[in-house]
């Protein structure tokens, strides 16, 4: 997969781009990323990539031309003709649809993402007629630029590819993963392996982990995680996922997947 994002701060990158999962992705060659200086793209002596805004009002806006002709450096499909399964360009915007767990998956199926980074008081909205597929916010908050959101979704997107993960499970289990049917029969469990953690699935957030030691500053692991009773790790896990989904996100609850052995927990938990 690429992505291909386009920004005032190319360098932002640098550092985002060298560590942990992201970077292994890049080294292994499952994922490449190319940045692109909209100022490269700019044909006056301050390479300027801002104007001030038609109707007046505050601070600057992106121009449109710059954009535009790093775009056309990409060899994509014009907006009309896109097949946006393979290509799809996506301007980071407060305005734009909520980037979530859901979105990641539909861009990981893509074959490049491009990313177009906003500055000042936002782009010139005639890029996002000609040329943008989607429009994505991170968060219900206004951020100075783009980049931060850009470096989101390349790092919620690339981690859910094959392969990229050491563990295929890893990204399919956590919060706000696939529904139980989505994932069926695609992992396969040994006879007395741990159990598949399939408790934060189904759109819940994830469960709490513990890992050693045993006891920490007075506190202990629950029992019951060291018990080895795979069916009892399983509810524990469960109950926790929804407790936590119910103190911190409610609103996930009503498109969760949720056995009636759920609702029935849930109800306990609402009586006090
Ligand atoms: N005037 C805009 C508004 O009120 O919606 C805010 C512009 S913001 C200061 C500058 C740029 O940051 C935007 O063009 C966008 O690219 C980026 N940005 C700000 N908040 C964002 C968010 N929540 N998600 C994604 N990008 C964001």
């Amino acid at each position: 997969m690429r992505f291909d994002i386009l920004t005032i701060f190319p360098d932002f990158f640098t550092s985002i781009l060298s560590h942990g999962v992201m970077r292994r992705a890049l080294v292994q060659g499952q994922v490449s990323v190319a940045c692109h200086d909209l100022r490269d793209f700019t044909h006056d002596r301050h390479r300027t990539v801002d104007d001030r805004p038609f109707g007046g009002g505050e601070g600057m806006v992106l121009k449109p031309e710059p954009i535009t002709e790093a775009l056309e450096s990409l060899s994509l499909a014009p907006k009309r003709e896109r097949d946006t399964r393979r290509e799809c360009v996506v301007l980071l915007s407060a305005q734009g649809a909520k980037f979530t767990q859901a979105v990641a998956r539909e861009l990981a199926r893509t074959e490049r993402v491009v990313l177009i980074c906003g500055r000042y008081e936002g782009v010139d909205e005639r890029v996002n007629e000609l040329h943008c597929d989607r429009e994505l916010s991170i968060g219900d908050y206004v951020l100075s630029g783009g980049e931060l959101g850009a470096a989101v979704i390349v790092d919620a997107t690339m981690r859910l590819l094959p392969g990229v993960l050491g563990n295929e499970a890893s990204s399919a289990f956590e919060s706000f993963g696939p529904a139980h049917e989505e994932l069926h029969g695609q992992f396969s469990q040994e006879a007395g392996a741990p159990p598949l953690s399939m408790h934060g699935a189904g759109g819940l957030l994830d469960y709490p982990h513990y890992t050693r030691p045993a006891e920490f500053r007075g506190l202990a692991v629950p029992d019951v995680l060291a018990g080895g009773n795979h069916e009892q790790i399983r509810r524990w896990r469960r109950e926790r996922a929804l407790e936590k989904t119910l103190r911190n996100r409610p609103d996930l609850l009503e498109k969760a997947e949720l056995s009636e052995e759920d609702r029935r927990f849930l109800r306990q938990l609402q009586q006090g």
